[in-house]
């Protein structure tokens, strides 16, 4: 086994837009850590990195979990600072991308950097090999690249690119750290311009570019082309453009002129006389509000190139090829594209032929396999699939004669050939023994590094499919599984994982069987979200056909099911990822333990639909809340924590933050990878059974705020009203959220049962039910899932 990284401290330097949001996540993760930028010339040395760090917490999306984590990072500079570089066992750097200064940078710091320290460049695409040349022999074998993607904290690529001397070892560690710590996915990329991420990334964007041009189609019309339709994120490919910038765009393809001579595409790598004029006028895009797109008051323009000027933005794809991209066999549809007339899928049939032509063409040399390539660009770039996967799934053979006919006939951006083994009879890149790599001439399996093995479901490529473990039970609702490791899983089958009576019944069931078979049981759907809540369409419909009984049962079979979780004498531990609302929310509060993923939008939100938490959730916060008071505390000061997160639906922006909010608890864990969500959750089960597990004894007497606490929520409601913050409706629903955290009508400090919190929530829950606004604000969610203020 090789030796552990062990990371206490880190430094980052660098406190432009990737160093500072690299320790942003750095500190997310809860490393120590150190950001590094130039002394400023007047005042504080450390001014232009405290200024940075000040900038973190403007940035969206976040880079950071929680405001609050701002001043953990601890600022330094290069003239009084670089004595803090001894105490820390990663360096990352990521300063301007010149080679002469990075050079520089690390002649000056060397001698600071611990004998036993990694040395890291967030360098985009400066050699790597190159970069090592300047420092001294015994820290070269402790260098390497690890490319982050922008924004690092939402990425999830990492490329983690070796220099010839690196240490196998420091790449493992490395490889470790940014898997399980910072929760990356990393691929392995050769020391060649861009790497694999930007290399083929940017090819994509200049092959559509050139044939935007080619069939005289606008940028609106290919943004709607080359987005969700394609399964790519929805700003496409120009307004991705303008959200990088359009000058950073312009930079990059001209690194890959310079440092690329002899790709067979050169000749396309340069920016079109549009995009320089846009430069020259400084509409760099989104920074500066102009680029390809523009705002206009409420409306949208886009630059045309026939027009010399903007125009609405009101193109996109047409029906006909809409009707083809929605064909459910992808070889179907590829045919459909390369035989259709219409401009708009020529452009695709083109711009795909291109792209998996360039890929297969330089794939040897900038990867090790093909699955390195398909997930740096679906991690890196946010495709749903990667350009080997596509290809194969359109048919490896057929695609492949298509394309070699196109070289053949001219119509390829290249006449350089299809390299041999694309012909060698092969149906595709990626198979049950792994993917393909040319130097190998083999296909290898995936990486045996033992950290992988905490991914009991890995993002899995085209066609890879994992044993989906031994159904113990099953209802509508819910599936029950386990390994045979005395772990029961259990997830929901509903849309949005929405909680069902079915998923009630299923869930009670579960957790009956859980504890006479399982050591433990996980509450873990196999994908996001972990619950949008309770079904309220199905809610909608009793409601409205004046099912009353039927409703209040089906309240109380929800707030029974969360009894069941918290007084299971197996641990149930909630392993949330996504959005936890409403009912999903109420069930990791009630389990013996939530293990959430950084990425967790938790919230109380009934309501915005009206309603207020009646699956346990207004009572949970009390008994947390008598409990944090003791005996002798103030009880309505531990529910005014509380009371605005759920009288104003608030919905955490990440795991760290809903324990701010009071969502999860201080023992809750987060887990950085998504991937290694279930083996977390697993072990925390584990650990809670072998350490003697019970549930908490069933919860009696409930310290209460009463009358007065309710009273003093009101005058805090009347001002917020009066001051129009809130509307009519939102106060009486704040009311009655209030007069069920406080216990109703009994005195301050009277002594309460569950049963009575729990009546309480029932009846307010029913009567705001039946009332026209709530029914009003259901409809709105339902049809455009978005709150109604009324
Ligand atoms: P930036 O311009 O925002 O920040 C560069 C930082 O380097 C600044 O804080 C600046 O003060 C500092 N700096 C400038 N000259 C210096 C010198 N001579 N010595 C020490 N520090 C100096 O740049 P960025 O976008 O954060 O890029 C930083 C690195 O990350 C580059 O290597 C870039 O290629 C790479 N990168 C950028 C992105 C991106 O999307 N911006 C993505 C991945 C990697």
């Amino acid at each position: 086994m090789s030796e552990k990284l062990l990371v206490r401290r880190a430094a980052v330097l660098g406190a432009g837009v990737m160093g500072a949001q690299i320790a942003a996540h750095l500190v997310n993760a809860g490393v120590d850590t150190v950001l590094f930028d130039l002394p400023a010339k007047d005042g504080d040395p450390n001014g232009i990195v405290a200024k940075a760090i000040a900038n973190l917490g403007k940035l969206s999306p976040a880079p950071l979990a929680t405001k609050a984590l701002a001043e953990r990072i601890v600022p330094a500079n290069y003239e009084t600072g670089l004595e803090h570089l001894r105490g820390c066992d990663l360096v990352i750097e990521a300063i301007a991308e010149r080679m002469d200064w990075k050079q520089d940078l690390y002649r000056k710091i060397a001698p600071f950097v611990p004998a036993t320290a990694v040395l890291a460049s967030n360098t985009s695409g400066l050699g790597i090999n190159a970069l090592a040349d300047v420092l001294p022999e015994e820290l070269r074998h402790r260098f390497c690249g690890v490319h982050f993607f922008n924004p690092p904290r939402y990425m999830h690529l990492a490329e983690l690119i070796p220099a010839r001397g690196t240490d196998p070892a420091v790449l493992e560690g490395l490889e470790t750290f940014l898997t399980t710590t910072l929760g990356k996915g990393v691929v392995y990329a050769k020391d060649t311009p861009n790497f694999i991420g930007n290399r083929i990334g940017v090819f994509s964007i200049l092959s559509v570019i050139h044939h935007t041009h080619a069939f005289g189609l606008g940028f609106d019309e290919v943004d709607g082309l080359t987005g969700p339709l394609l399964g790519r994120p929805k700003s496409a490919t120009y307004r991705t453009s303008d959200v990088v910038g359009l000058d950073t765009m312009a930079h990059v393809i001209k690194t890959m002129a310079d440092t690329l001579p002899d790709d067979p595409w050169h000749r396309y790598f340069q920016s079109p006389d549009w995009l320089q004029a846009l430069i020259a006028k400084g509409a760099l895009g989104q920074k500066t509000g102009a680029g390809i797109f523009r705002k206009v008051g409420k409306d949208i323009v886009v630059l045309d190139l026939a027009a010399q000027d903007y125009r609405p933005a009101d193109r996109g794809a047409a029906p006909e090829v809409v009707e083809i991209l929605k064909t459910k066999d992808p070889a179907e549809k590829f045919r459909l594209l390369r035989e259709s007339a219409h401009p708009q899928a020529r452009f695709l049939w083109a711009c795909f032929r291109d792209l998996f032509h360039y890929s297969a063409f330089h794939l040897k040399d900038i990867a090790e396999t093909a699955r390195d390539v398909d997930l740096a660009i679906r991690w890196g770039y946010g495709w749903s699939l990667g350009p080997f996967e596509t290809w194969q799934a359109a048919g490896w053979k057929q695609v492949a004669q298509w394309i070699a006919d196109d070289i053949l006939a001219g119509a390829a951006m290249s006449s350089a050939p299809l390299p041999d083994w694309v012909f060698d009879g092969r149906d595709g890149v990626h198979g049950t023994e792994g993917s393909y790599s040319p130097a190998k001439d083999a296909k290898l399996p995936r990486s045996s590094l033992p950290v992988y093995r905490r991914q009991r479901f890995p993002d899995p490529l085209l066609g890879e499919r994992f044993p989906q473990g031994e159904t113990v039970f099953e209802n509508d609702g819910v599936r029950l599984w386990t390994d045979g490791d005395d772990i029961g899983v259990v997830g929901f089958k509903t849309k949005m994982h929405t909680v069902s009576d079915a998923v009630l019944d299923g869930m009670q069931e579960a957790i009956g069987i859980a504890e006479r078979r399982f050591k433990g049981l996980v509450l873990w759907q196999p994908k996001e979200p972990f619950s949008a809540g309770a079904d309220l369409a199905g809610a909608l419909g009793a409601l409205q056909a004046g099912k009353l009984t039927e409703f209040e049962a089906m309240v109380a079979n929800f707030q029974a099911t969360s009894q069941r979780i918290k007084y299971s004498l197996a641990p149930v531990v909630a392993a949330v990822r996504g959005l936890a609302l409403g009912g999903g929310c109420e069930f990791q509060m009630h389990s013996a333990r939530t293990v959430a993923h950084l990425e967790s939008y938790i919230g109380l939100v009934e309501a915005g639909v009206g309603l207020l938490p009646a699956g346990g959730g207004l009572k949970e916060i009390a008994v947390r809340a008598s409990d944090a008071a003791g005996a002798n505390g103030d009880v309505f000061a531990e529910l005014k924590k509380t009371f605005e997160t759920v009288a104003m639906a608030k919905v955490s922006t990440s795991a760290v933050e809903a324990k701010e909010l009071g969502l999860l608890r201080a023992g809750d864990r987060v887990a950085f990878h998504a991937q290694e969500l279930l083996y977390i959750a697993k072990q925390e089960a584990l650990a809670l059974h072998e350490t003697g597990y019970r549930p908490p004894m069933p919860a009696r007497r409930i310290r209460v705020a009463g009358d007065v606490g309710i009273a003093t929520f009101r005058m805090l409601l009347v001002n917020m009203l009066e001051g129009r913050f809130i509307s009519a409706y939102d106060d009486e629903i704040a009311t009655r959220i209030a007069t069920v955290l406080c216990g109703g009508d009994v005195d301050r400090g009277a002594m309460v049962d569950e049963d009575w919190l729990l009546k309480l929530e029932r009846k307010h829950f029913v009567e705001l039910a039946q009332q026209e606004k709530t029914q009003a604000r259901i409809g709105h969610m339902l049809k455009t899932g978005k709150p109604l203020r009324n």
